[in-house]
């Protein structure tokens, strides 16, 4: 969400980006607020532009994203070297905001919640590129207890599918092979009884987009109407990332998740029962205010059920106005304790996610070609219908195609392998 917020930036601004600060002449830090090392990653990002702008007072020093909208003009306060803060709701307002800077030297905040044209800005889109996420909703309307996303995003607000269906559209038309949908709960999108499987059945009409993934789903959000669609449409892929949170019944209630252990274990194999090579990826939070030794061994017990692909696992950080916060006054987990089933829950984790990489030896694995490998600029890399990173040997130009490879390796955070033909 914050890569295509970041984006929708650098196009409201129409300048070309630089990872140069010192030839920038408008340095914007785009912030996370999720947990608190992400928030104080923020604040320390910010501090290193303070000489810079001392420097060169007519350089422009911005914050935006869920940091600028949880603070607001206490950030003016706090840094004068900064010139304005902007929520995450309001990048259309940018443009305007930078020419009032400029014009009139005022530094501004902007964090209202109800900005018309929500959706107005789109995405920078490099030339080339042939994945691209499209943004179908933003806010949310669930009360988890520990998430500050509705504090700072706002109530959920649905795109529309026309919408959504014409950057798509023009995505493909520039190129993009594969789109990825976005929203906090992706799945809970509708719109004039529009649901979100009928969402995906309109983009699978779409002429030569050859893939659709959607991030993140809400567990309770999975209804047949989604199921009967991701089986149905050939170009939705078969990965899902479903965070569960806990496998501990009386911690999935205190998070306020709104389902149970044997509800989303049922869910998951009802989606296995439609696409039955569904790979399927989660989120857990450990330590969440009152996790007893119980608690976590019922999280392990639900990692070796589900086997998960792979799993994002975070310490619970109590986060400014959430309800766990206020429980984690009156119960909270040991941090050693906390690290120390972190570390088992990884390394099962690991342990799993390479068993799975190393079980796809031999097979052959369609790959749309993304680019050049990040590790070897030899290798060609790409992902596969399961989203596995696969990097091989190929000529540049099999970029933006997608080929079969045949899978040599099995790595804890790729494959590898060689070009079938
Ligand atoms: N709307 C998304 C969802 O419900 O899955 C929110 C995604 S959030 C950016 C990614 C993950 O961060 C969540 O799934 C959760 O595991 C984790 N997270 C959120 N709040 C947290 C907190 N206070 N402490 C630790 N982890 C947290």
């Amino acid at each position: 969400m914050n890569e295509y917020d970041s984006d929708r930036i650098k196009n409201a601004l129409g300048a070309e980006p630089t990872d140069n600060p010192k030839s920038a002449d408008i340095i914007i830090i785009n912030t996370c607020a999720i947990r608190e090392k992400a928030d104080q990653k923020a604040f320390s990002s910010l501090g290193k532009y303070k000489s810079l702008k001392a420097n060169h007072p007519e350089k422009i020093v911005g914050i935006s994203g869920c940091v600028a909208q949880l603070y607001g003009d206490k950030l003016l306060k706090k840094m004068p070297h900064i010139d304005f803060v902007l929520g995450p709701r309001a990048i259309p307002k940018l443009p305007d905001i930078i020419s009032a800077i400029e014009r009139e030297k005022k530094r501004t905040v902007e964090t209202s919640y109800d900005i018309e044209e929500l959706f107005e800005i789109e995405p920078y889109h490099k030339e080339g590129k042939v994945t691209a996420f499209v943004s179908v909703q933003q806010g949310c309307n669930k009360r988890c207890s520990y998430c500050i996303v509705p504090r700072v995003r706002g109530d959920e607000v649905n795109r529309s599918l026309k919408d959504i269906l014409r950057e798509t559209n023009n995505l493909v038309n520039k190129g993009v092979r594969e789109i990825t949908f976005i929203g906090q709960t992706v799945n809970s999108w509708k719109e004039n009884g529009y649901k979100f499987g009928d969402l995906i059945r309109a983009a699978g009409d779409i002429e030569n987009l050859e893939r659709i993934r959607f991030t993140t789903s809400y567990p309770r959000d999975i209804t047949k109407r989604m199921i009967d669609a991701m089986k149905d449409v050939p170009q939705v892929c078969h990965h899902l990332h479903l965070p569960v949170q806990s496998g501990s019944n009386k911690v999935l209630s205190m998070m306020k998740r709104t389902y149970t252990r044997e509800w989303y274990v049922d869910t998951i194999n009802r989606l296995k029962d439609a696409v039955p090579d569904l790979s399927v990826s989660t989120d857990i939070i450990i330590g969440f205010p009152g996790e007893t030794g119980q608690d976590f061994e019922e999280t392990m017990s639900l990692m070796k059920e589900v086997e998960f692909e792979s799993s994002y696992s975070f310490k619970f950080s109590p986060r400014p106005t959430t309800a766990a916060a206020d429980y984690a006054e009156k119960e909270t987990v040991e941090p050693d304790v906390a690290s120390a089933r972190l570390s088992e829950l990884q390394a099962y984790q690991k342990d799993i996610t390479s068993k799975k990489n190393q079980s796809r030896v031999g097979q052959v694995e369609e790959v749309l070609v993304e680019g050049e490998s990040k590790n070897d600029p030899n290798f060609l890399s790409g992902r596969t219908d399961h989203n596995r990173i696969l990097n091989f040997e190929g000529a540049k130009d099999l970029v933006g195609k997608t080929v079969k490879v045949k899978v040599t390796e099995g790595l804890l955070n790729s494959l590898r392998g060689e070009l079938a033909v």
